[in-house]
């Protein structure tokens, strides 16, 4: 699905260099190259604050706590997304309220806000947050929702776990909500060697509460506990990496919009080609399309050696992990769930492979 070491290849011995420089200087946790890369990330975005953490999933974790969501919470969350969003509400100690998406951009349905509102309400749960998810790598349209959630007394926060790199109407992911959540896992857009994450927000409070949370609740003075915090920061190694994959990211970035143009257009009419809605950009984590018979084309693909996957096969209210929980009628994710294939995509396809992977479905 994703070409690690091609990009390996290409990047070059910038990687060794950045990695041969912490091994020198020894500082492993919160060394410089994480504060290197968090001033990084906010000129890149303009966000004013970015605090590294340990993974993606730990990043809404501390982004949820900092925003104040905890017990007796509702916390609105897409149905057709990865799990760790809605497991993440959970962890934070507040209660997902799952919600259907829009066809044909896979986000948070902003219509049925209002119904999952009064679910929570009638649940015991006061609505506080909609957490909207960029699926597949475009972002969600926080310009609707974050009217319709001011409306409904909600706060919106972003899972950019898919979308770092993206933007939408002139705007970066990392600046929408009044925080978002993205994650460096490996085969992410933006991706390092092992795990790890990244909150984005505006607010300086919430920066520093975001910095004690993940070293132990630490405060100003040493040794002083001020929260119940956790162990969760991004190794140094692991922000040298990233930044030395930065010096690549554009190209790379453009490189997958040219594998999308060229499903796009191979593709045809052979399958419900995935959408970008007009002023935004998508980093194409997936290139999801849909099938009426999904099985016949995965054996076509396996038949022709190429690689694909299913991302999402079940709503996440159908999990075993998440029974129980309150949830609005989901038709379009149920019908997604049954369509979805995900195909390989990154930015070192090269149009013989791609045009292989092609071939093997129309
Ligand atoms: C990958 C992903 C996460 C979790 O990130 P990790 O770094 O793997 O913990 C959360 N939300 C979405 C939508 C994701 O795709």
């Amino acid at each position: 699905m994703v070409d690690l070491l091609a990009q390996r290849r290409h990047v070059g011995p910038v990687l060794d260099d950045a990695l041969a420089a912490v091994m020198a200087h020894g500082r492993f946790v919160l060394g410089p190259e994480v504060d290197e890369l968090e001033a990084r990330l906010a000129t890149r975005t303009g966000a004013a604050q970015v605090v590294t953490c340990a993974s993606g999933t730990d990043a809404l974790v501390l982004m949820l706590r900092a925003a104040g969501l905890g017990a007796g919470h509702a916390v609105l969350v897409p149905t057709f997304t990865f799990a760790a969003t809605a497991e993440a509400v959970v962890l934070a100690g507040a209660v997902p309220v799952f919600v259907d998406v829009t066809e044909p951009h896979f986000d948070i349905d902003p219509l049925r806000l209002e119904e999952a509102a009064s679910l929570a309400a009638r649940s015991g749960l006061t609505p506080r947050a909609v957490l909207a998810v960029d699926l597949f790598g475009q972002p969600a349209p926080y310009e609707a929702l974050a009217e319709i959630a001011a409306g409904l007394d909600l706060v919106v926060l972003a899972d950019a776990a898919q979308s770092f790199g993206a933007e939408r109407l002139g705007q970066k992911v990392g600046t929408f909500g009044v925080a978002s959540a993205t994650s460096f896992f490996p085969s992410k857009p933006l991706g390092c060697y092992g795990d790890g994450g990244a909150v984005f927000c505006d607010d300086p409070a919430m920066a520093s509460l975001l910095r004690s949370l993940r070293h132990h609740g630490t405060g100003g003075r040493p040794n002083e506990h001020l929260h119940i915090g956790t162990t969760s920061r991004l190794d140094t190694l692991q922000a040298a990496v990233l930044l030395a994959k930065l010096t690549v990211f554009d190209d790379e970035l453009a490189g997958r919009q040219a594998v999308a143009d060229r499903y796009h257009v191979g593709l045809g009419s052979s399958v419900t080609p995935p959408a970008v809605r007009p002023g935004s950009t998508s980093t194409w984590a997936q290139y999801t399309v849909q099938l009426d018979d999904r099985e016949a084309a995965a054996l076509r693909l396996a038949a022709a050696g190429v690689a694909c996957a299913v991302h999402y096969p079940k709503p996440l209210h159908h999990q075993p992990a998440f029974a129980g929980l309150p949830a609005t009628p989901a038709p379009v994710t149920e019908r997604l769930c049954r369509r979805v294939l995900s195909l390989p995509m990154h930015p070192y396809l090269d149009a013989k492979a791609q045009a292989r992977i092609i071939d093997a479905l129309v």
